[in-house]
């Protein structure tokens, strides 16, 4: 393989935005303490809350509910707890979440084992409401989370419908936007969303850094990292001061150019799904279905194995995913596929490819010659095998 390589796994993570590198080499030099009072401290100060209404802005929340974390999965680690509640009403005591949630989401938080449950998803890979509300009738109210968009498959999930039934049931909703964000428009408070977690490395901010979104008169919050005041005592330990900045930044960049961002790239993700049915009449696209990311296409054919077909992918210079996480180097069965009904003979084979702001036609075309390599391999293994 010769010449530049060919990244189609922003779903993973994106390369960091220009404008964040230059904010986070800005803040880099600031000396001050953001809790500090002196000059040298409120410029730090000045950062973090310029970050803090950026973020506000972009989700259609209020500056003083945006909670600064580790990341998506602090945030939603904090989120997840029993006893949140909105003034005058009943604390939550139990949990429910979509069976297609990422693994921080279905660990749980605060709430103990027996008092989680999950709700499942259709073919599609979209929430079924029907189960929710019964799952929410007649019992001690619940918190419920939903993601906004997920992401192995890029389904999009009825948020303004879950939160009235959620809300009807005296719950509250709990929504991990993380593949969200930059890629579909967020409101918090249009869609009744009392809790809203983000995440800077999948925007093209830096890894490491998130945010806890709330909703107004939203209580009983107890932080997950006790100690200092930071974040109105919501998140203790000194603020990474030169991620936020990146975070804000990016979020800013992300924000100005989303809507032309997405129509480009729906066009490259059509000619990429056309060009993959084009050489192999077997090729499945998942949650084709149902409303999806513009940027993500998570498919897969019979007799496929995601590891072997990244692994090939790779040589020939084309970064992908298998829609399951391999935090441990290993391709692991995907969660989201079984609970959508996918056989795992076919599941085995998922292949995320995920696209971002400076994907090419050449790219997709790269990749589409990357797969046409790979579907001939295929095809005379299934002719020996028959
Ligand atoms: N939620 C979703 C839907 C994600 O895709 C991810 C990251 O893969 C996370 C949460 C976790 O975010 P972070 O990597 O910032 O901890």
């Amino acid at each position: 393989m010769t010449g530049k390589r060919i990244y189609l796994d922003w779903n993973a993570t994106a390369p960091l935005r220009p404008e964040a590198k230059a904010a986070m080499v800005e803040a880099w030099d600031l000396v001050g303490n953001p809790s500090s009072v002196h000059s040298e401290g409120r410029s730090a100060r000045r950062i973090i809350e310029d970050a803090r209404a950026v973020l506000a802005a972009a989700t259609g929340a209020k500056p003083h509910n945006v909670i600064f974390t580790s990341g998506g999965t602090e945030a939603n680690a904090l989120a997840l707890m029993p006893g949140l509640h909105v003034s005058g009403g009943d604390p939550v005591m139990r949990l429910i979440v979509s069976s297609v949630e990422h693994p921080s989401v279905l660990a749980g938080g605060r709430f103990g084992g027996t008092e989680i449950v999950q709700v499942p998803v259709d073919r599609s890979g979209v929430v079924d409401v029907a189960q929710l509300e019964a799952l929410l009738a007649g019992k001690p109210p619940a918190l419920v989370s939903v993601m906004l968009a997920n992401n192995e498959t890029g389904a999009i999930q009825p948020i303004a419908c879950i939160a009235s039934i959620v809300h009807a049931a005296g719950g509250l909703l709990h929504v991990d936007a993380v593949q969200a964000l930059g890629r579909i428009p967020i409101d918090l408070s249009g869609l009744e969303v009392d809790l809203l977690t983000v995440s800077a490395h999948k925007i093209g901010g830096p890894k490491g850094v998130g945010a806890l979104v709330m909703a107004d008169g939203l209580s009983g919050l107890v932080p997950l990292i006790a100690g200092g005041g930071q974040e109105k005592r919501r998140r203790a330990g000194t603020e990474n001061v030169p991620g936020i900045a990146g975070f804000g930044a990016a979020v800013k960049a992300a924000m100005a150019t989303s809507e032309e961002a997405q129509t480009r790239m729906e066009a490259l993700r059509n000619r990429l799904e056309s060009g993959l049915r084009a050489t192999d009449g077997g090729v499945v696209i998942f949650s084709e279905g149902a409303p999806r990311l513009a940027n993500t296409t998570l498919f897969s054919r019979p007799e496929m194995r995601a590891e072997t077909a990244i692994i090939a992918f790779d040589l020939e210079g084309v970064a992908v995913s298998s829609g399951s996480a391999c935090s441990s180097g290993k391709v692991q069965a995907s969660h989201v596929l079984a609970a959508m009904g996918v056989e795992p003979a076919l599941a085995q084979g998922a292949l995320r490819l995920s696209l971002g702001w400076d994907t090419t036609e050449k790219d997709i075309e790269g990749a589409l010659k990357a797969w046409r390599k790979l579907a001939g391999v295929l095809g005379k293994e299934r002719q020996t095998v028959a």
